[in-house]
């Protein structure tokens, strides 16, 4: 074998062993520096070689093609679901049910139990062949599952071989484990966050999440969500034998499985009752959701024995801890208008604690729900805050009213713009349809310069504002005219910063195509959707020159989507819209691969540029990468053999050489010139 095959071998075991220190233990040795030196160094020779590429190497977790659908798989036994006790009683008498069940000699005393928190997520099946991850499911309806492999691969803390780490015992020929995935909640506030900046839908919940994220068709997006996985029984091995529940946690953990860090082996039924109310006081503290206690018992012959009733075997029950629920008082609804129009209501309530956070607001959905469950002002209302940041009206408590409650009214005019409203045809939401409505446009404008879109820093929604009431802004192209000057006399702003935003403004011209047409904000085109789109059409004419069909076959987008951005880019207000982009020089085409690769090469190939000064719009490092991407060279320094001095401001010896020696000097619009075609 060679050294560097070798070597590739010995960097797969290291940066699988740092993987595992990291996201299954969360006790790195390394710096992410250091790591990702490591993973470099892999991929560099994985890329020379890419018949030696094994899958499970650690380069190969994210991303595969997206599928047509997912197959079926038939889980080796059935995925059992379990029983529910809500109190302390409720445990009690599980034990006394199955004291009686007990095989010849055993006793309810003889019991021990194996105790774990209940991650509320969604069930996945895992399959190991020799220690190498063959395939994975979901649950499905316990006899059959779906094949989720791909999306399974891309979780970090899901071995795509196991033992993770040297030295351990030999793997089983086959195993079969069955774990939970699940978002840990700050990471999953970040993806919606994420998802309502780049215009796409949110999820209510981290379990809602990880379920939507792992039936992804596409991999490559289940690889941007960050998904965990614990592991918490084996549903088939071979090869190893294990007579506990608490011998399975531990020989998964041998392997190199994430298992919770909080399981316990208790042998005493009240020890167990204990451990679920230290819990229920714990859940609020915890990163992740937590919906209960699992209590098994440990031996798994007697579990075994005791069998099943329905889908629930008899020797566990999952201890359910209560929702996270309060009741208030609604003291009014407010009316936001949203970039797209939309009307959405808000309850207003008097303060109250859920779940250990103060929460004055609720979402009411919409007014069709509001009507639904009769909702009105005065009521005492309960709500809910079910693991996600945004707290939801449940519905009132007819029972408590007293005859002063009010009902909400439907608006039939914008509380923005004061224009009449409409419902809109199949859907539930009110919105206001009127282009120039100052809340609509005030969203639209904080969306385009938002971190997903064009990331125009220094534009908050104070100023943004300011400018729609000053008649400066009209739409977010007249961003682009404004001046220092125009700036000046808004609040906050001296010469410095007025100076700076109109720098950051201009900068932004140059971002590339996806934020661009993530920015306009069409309905269901966040920056997942505008960066395949953008992958398909190099320009915003092209894509606004296709029919609806195309993009739904090309992409496999809804024709919900689809439907939108033909909408939009046939309404005259749109096409104006980016018209005036294109004049103010907000990118339009894409930058990395050529519109039109023939009559592009024609113009730079072969020739060679040199660099000199300070370009008004692209930095040195673009415009060399798009010299070379027409097939043109560029040099450090001026010779007879340069063809063009490509000149900014500030230009130094290097011009003065260039016209010594009868060089074409050009500017950065005539490169754009000679790009676009001669
Ligand atoms: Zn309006």
């Amino acid at each position: 074998m060679s050294a560097e095959r070798e070597r590739m071998r010995e960097l797969i075991e290291q940066v699988r062993f740092h993987n595992y220190r990291y996201y299954v233990l969360a006790d790195p040795v390394v710096s992410d520096r250091e790591y990702d030196l490591l993973l470099r160094e892999l991929q560099a020779i994985e890329a020379a070689h890419p018949d030696w590429v094994s899958p499970d190497s650690p380069t190969q977790r994210a991303g595969g093609q997206p599928l047509e659908g997912f197959a079926k798989v038939r889980h080796p036994r059935p995925i059992l679901s379990l029983g529910n006790a809500f109190d302390d009683e409720e445990v009690r008498a599980w034990l006394e049910r199955i004291a009686r069940l007990l095989p010849e000699g055993q006793t309810a005393r003889d019991l021990a139990f194996a105790v774990e928190p209940k991650f509320d997520g969604l069930t996945v099946v895992l399959h190991y062949e020799d220690g190498l991850l063959i395939r994975g499911a979901t649950r499905g309806d316990g006899e059959i599952g779906e094949d989720i492999t791909a999306n399974l691969r891309t979780i970090p803390s899901v071995p795509l071989r196991i033992p993770v780490t040297t030295g351990s015992q030999p793997p089983p020929p086959r195993l079969v484990v069955r774990g939970e995935a699940y978002f840990f909640l700050d990471q999953f506030q970040r993806l919606n966050r994420w998802l309502e900046e780049t215009g796409e839908k949110t999820f209510a919940n981290p379990r809602n999440a990880a379920a939507g994220s792992l039936r992804q068709l596409d991999p490559r997006i289940t690889a941007q969500r960050p998904l965990s996985v614990f592991c918490y029984a084996i549903v088939q091995v071979e090869g190893a034998e294990l007579g506990t529940q608490w011998e399975v946690l531990n020989y998964l953990r041998s392997m190199g499985f994430a298992v919770s860090p909080e399981i316990a082996r208790l042998d005493d039924i009240e020890a167990v009752i204990e451990y679920c109310g230290t819990w229920m006081s714990r859940r609020d503290t915890l990163n992740y959701e937590v919906d209960g206690i699992v209590i098994k018992i440990d031996d798994l012959a007697t579990q075994d024995a005791l069998g099943v009733v329905g889908k629930d075997p008899r020797g566990a029950i999952a201890f359910k801890f209560p929702a996270r629920e309060a009741t208030s008082r609604l003291i009014d609804v407010t009316i936001n208008v949203g970039r797209t129009g939309s009307l959405a209501p808000t309850a207003v309530l008097e303060p109250v604690e859920v779940g250990g956070i103060t929460v004055q607001h609720a979402t009411l959905h919409n007014f069709e729900d509001i009507a639904r469950k009769d909702i009105r002002i005065g009521d005492v209302v309960r709500i809910k805050r079910a693991g996600d940041v945004i707290p939801y009206v449940i519905g009132p408590i007819v029972d408590l009213r007293d005859g002063s409650e009010s009902e909400i009214p439907v608006p039939t005019t914008c509380p923005s713009c004061g224009e009449p409203v409409a419902k809109a045809e199949d859907e539930v939401g009110i919105y206001c349809h009127n282009a120039a409505c100052p809340s609509q446009l005030a969203r639209r404008v904080e969306y385009w310069v938002s971190r997903a879109a064009m990331d125009i820093v220094g534009l908050g929604t104070r100023i943004v504002e300011q400018l729609i009431d000053s008649g400066l802004v009209r739409d977010v192209a007249d961003l682009y005219a404004l001046t220092a000057q125009d700036l000046l006399p808004m609040e906050g702003f001296a010469e410095k910063k007025a100076r700076n935003l109109v720098e950051a403004i201009q900068d932004s011209r140059q971002r590339p195509l996806g934020r661009v047409l993530t920015g306009l904000g069409i309905q269901g085109v966040g920056a997942t959707v505008a960066q395949l789109l953008v992958e398909r059409y190099p320009s915003l004419d092209a894509l606004s020159a296709s029919s609806g069909e195309e993009i739904e076959s090309i992409l496999g987008l809804g024709p919900h989507t689809a439907h939108s951005i033909i909408e939009w880019f046939s309404a005259d207000h749109n096409r104006l819209l980016l018209e005036k982009l294109r004049q103010a020089g907000v990118r339009v085409t894409a930058e990395e691969r050529a519109q039109q690769p023939e009559r592009m090469t024609i113009s730079l190939t072969g020739r060679a540029f040199a660099i000199t000064g300070t370009l008004p719009t692209l930095s040195r490092e673009e415009a060399t990468e798009l010299i070379q991407q027409h097939g043109g060279r560029v040099t450090g320094s001026v010779s007879a053999k340069t063809d063009y001095l490509l000149c900014g401001e500030k230009a130094g010896s290097k011009r003065t050489k260039a016209e010594q020696l009868g060089i074409q000097v050009i500017d950065e619009a005539a490169l754009f010139d000679m790009i676009k075609g001669t």
